[in-house]
């Protein structure tokens, strides 16, 4: 073979697989264009320079009307959009991030968003996006939201009387002092309202996950409100339980039954998973302007899996060495929403079999300062 052949043979080798990659690009971008999954990509602007038919589809345009548009003029909330490409831009990868994309027919479309940036040599080329369209799972989601709703605010009437005939029975037949009478009395009012805190969550679980949530702020004393909260807890527990309250006189500035029912949730929770007897104790101290809370049990903890789940709606823990204790797993999600409301967060210590620790903070006014 002399050297023509040589570079003959290294030609036709070449052009051979130059052949087999157009055929491969010609084939991924057949693969893309025609998938069933909606995508676009988006440039550094944020603006759309390519999307597949599939979402064109999903949101009706045609490729001259969404493409090289803006990808803002698409969301229906121009602060989800900017945290979006703000993370992106960040090299941050989006996995079925929430958003609302307003479609031709002006409907909006429920979608999680995955996407990330493709880097060439240090600089941005384009975001790849992938849209999952949940609007039929919404719409479940709210039928099925409406009705909890309304079933636990017609309840809530009949339950209200029948407690107050409850507590009134109660009362005449203190005077009579009949144990028996007293006792169960005692345990039909404690049941009504464990129903009443239930169908209470239900309603509010509703109500949040729609954002219908108002503050009514107030400045009240924090110490009060975890006296009487751990009061009535220590009424539903009967003598099963002990609390240890150490709480120094804070003012604070915040919906004072919305944080009654995040210490309602964190005491009830610190009474149902320790045993029987057990001392829970409820701390409250100032540091650095604020007032930080704890309820602090030293029941069966939580694993490390576990713990950033707790606060998903209708999460429970499931372990079949433990105990079955009763619940919806709706009061930590309402906890972790009212605080979120507050500009705060709930916090967790745990460890398992050795108990665990809640705690949050709040905002402190001074005792006689004036909030507007
Ligand atoms: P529920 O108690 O109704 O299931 P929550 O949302 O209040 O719902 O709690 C979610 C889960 O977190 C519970 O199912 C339980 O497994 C776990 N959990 C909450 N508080 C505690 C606690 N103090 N100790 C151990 N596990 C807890």
């Amino acid at each position: 073979m002399n050297d023509l052949d040589v570079l003959n043979a290294e030609l036709i080798e070449y052009k051979r697989k130059n052949a087999e990659l157009e055929l491969r690009v010609e084939e991924l971008t057949d693969f893309v264009e025609n998938a069933s999954i909606p995508l676009h990509w988006v440039d550094e602007n944020g603006v759309i320079i390519w999307a597949n038919q599939a979402e064109l589809d999903a949101l009706g345009f045609l490729y001259e009307e969404y493409v090289g548009q803006p990808i803002g003029n698409f969301h229906a909330d121009a602060a989800v959009i900017d945290d979006i490409l703000t993370r992106l831009i960040n090299n941050e990868t989006l996995h079925n991030y929430p958003a609302k994309l307003k479609a031709k027919d002006e409907s909006i479309r429920h979608v999680l968003i995955s996407s990330n940036v493709l880097w060439k040599d240090g600089k941005f080329v384009h975001t790849r996006c992938f849209t999952k369209d949940v609007t039929d799972l919404k719409k479940e989601e709210q039928r099925k939201n409406d009705f909890v709703a309304m079933v636990s605010h017609e309840l809530r009437t009949p339950l209200t009387t029948l407690t107050s005939i409850v507590q009134i029975l109660k009362r005449r037949n203190n005077k009579e002092k009949d144990d028996f009478t007293i006792d169960a009395l005692t345990r039909a009012e404690l049941q009504a309202k464990k129903m009443a805190k239930m169908l209470n969550d239900f309603l509010s679980q509703a109500k949040y996950e729609e954002g219908k949530i108002l503050l009514h702020k107030v400045k009240f004393n924090l110490a009060a409100l975890i006296t009487e909260v751990a009061a009535d807890a220590q009424f539903m527990a009967r003598e099963g339980v002990e609390f240890a309250i150490k709480c120094e006189e804070i003012y604070v500035y915040a919906d004072r039954d919305k944080i009654g029912q995040v210490l309602t949730n964190l005491i009830s929770n610190a009474i149902k998973y320790s045993p029987k007897g057990a001392v829970i104790t409820i701390q409250c101290e100032e540091a650095q302007h604020k007032a930080v809370v704890s309820i602090i049990d030293l029941g069966m903890g939580i694993n490390p899996e576990d713990q950033p789940r707790l606060f998903e709606r209708f999460y429970r823990v499931i372990n079949e060495n433990l105990p079955v204790v009763q619940g919806f797993g709706i009061g930590l999600y309402l906890v972790s929403e009212i605080l979120r409301y507050h500009h705060s967060e709930i916090n967790v210590v745990s460890a398992e079999g050795k108990g665990s620790t809640f705690y949050f903070s709040l905002d402190v006014v001074s005792d006689c300062s004036t909030v507007n």
